[in-house]
């Protein structure tokens, strides 16, 4: 059976670059996680949910379709690719994913491509709740400065009101907030490998990945 490689960390450790061309590489499925959670933030907002109210957001979860076809992922039919990566849905995505119910939600799917095999999956909890029990699992990390530097690049092609200090603002908050939640907070185990991405290119992140695959 193919396997499954977890992959964690805080934002910007470049956990999605990594992902992208280890699936591809070994012939995976990629799973991108944040999207899930960005989804349905995204969709929340369009119904005017308030991000406190778990209830609604329950309910949200059991009707929402999200589905990821050609690097592309849609939302009840929306394609929203591109309208989840802003630092708004960055923050939505991190306060309604400390809730229990929402979590719950997006479960089965990620655990369902998992026991399939054959998968990179990225995020916050893939190798502590989603597929705990995986052979291949990372915690990707770099420091805040170089993190917020790599998101700065990418966001600010789309956000002109992005600014780097307020990139690492909005980082560091996330992170707290993703490491201090009382449900699968982003942790590092000690079965998991560290991989300090600050001073390593995509490449070098990639072959040192692929070196501990057992
Ligand atoms: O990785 P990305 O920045 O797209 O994730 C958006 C947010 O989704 C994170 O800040 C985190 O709060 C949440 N998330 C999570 N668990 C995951 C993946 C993402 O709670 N496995």
């Amino acid at each position: 059976m193919k396997g499954v490689i977890t992959i964690d960390g805080p934002s910007g450790a470049g956990k999605g670059t990594v992902s992208k061309i280890l699936a591809k590489r070994l012939g995976y499925q990629y799973l991108d996680t944040g999207a899930l959670y960005r989804a349905v933030a995204w969709k929340a907002r369009e119904e005017n949910i308030d991000p406190d109210n778990e209830p609604a957001l329950a309910a949200l979860l059991k009707e929402i379709d999200i589905s990821f076809e050609g690097g592309r992922i849609c939302v009840d039919g929306t394609d929203v690719t591109s309208a989840i990566r802003t630092a708004e849905m960055g923050e939505l995505s991190s306060r309604i994913s400390a809730l229990p119910a929402v979590r719950a939600g997006l479960f089965a799917f990620q655990r369902a491509m998992c026991l399939e095999g054959g998968v990179v999956i990225e995020g916050r909890d893939t190798g502590t709740a989603v597929f705990p029990e995986g052979k291949n699992k990372f915690y990707l990390d770099a420091t805040l400065e170089e993190r917020a530097r790599r998101r700065y690049e990418e966001l600010m092609a789309r956000d002109p009101e992005a600014t780097l200090e307020k990139t690492m603002d909005d980082i560091k908050k996330r992170d707290a907030r993703d490491s201090s939640r009382d449900s699968a907070p982003l942790m590092k185990t000690e079965d998991m490998i560290y991989i300090d991405s600050t001073d390593l290119s995509v490449k070098e992140v990639v072959k040192k990945i692929l070196n501990h695959l057992t």
